[in-house]
């Protein structure tokens, strides 16, 4: 299974990798905001990663890492 990390402290919000991901497993965070004051991008339901990158390689920020 794939593990999506995402920084949450780095990443503002812009869901640019939640438009990207063909699996439509992330989302923004309703709950918590980083010390920024940005609602942080996560992953929903992991087991459904394909672990295709489209996330990482669309984050402007360099946010999010994917491992096997
Ligand atoms: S690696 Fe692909 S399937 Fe997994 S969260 Fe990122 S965009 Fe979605
Ligand atoms: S693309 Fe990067 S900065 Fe934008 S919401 Fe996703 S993880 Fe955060």
């Amino acid at each position: 299974m794939a593990v999506v990390t995402i920084d949450e402290e780095r990443c503002k919000g812009c869901m640019l990798c939640i438009r990207a991901c063909p699996k439509s497993i992330l989302e923004i965070s309703k709950g918590k905001t980083n010390s920024k004051g940005y609602h942080a991008a996560e992953v929903t339901e992991m087991a459904k990663c394909i672990a295709c990158k489209s996330c990482a390689l669309t984050c402007p920020d360099v946010c999010i890492e994917i491992e096997k």
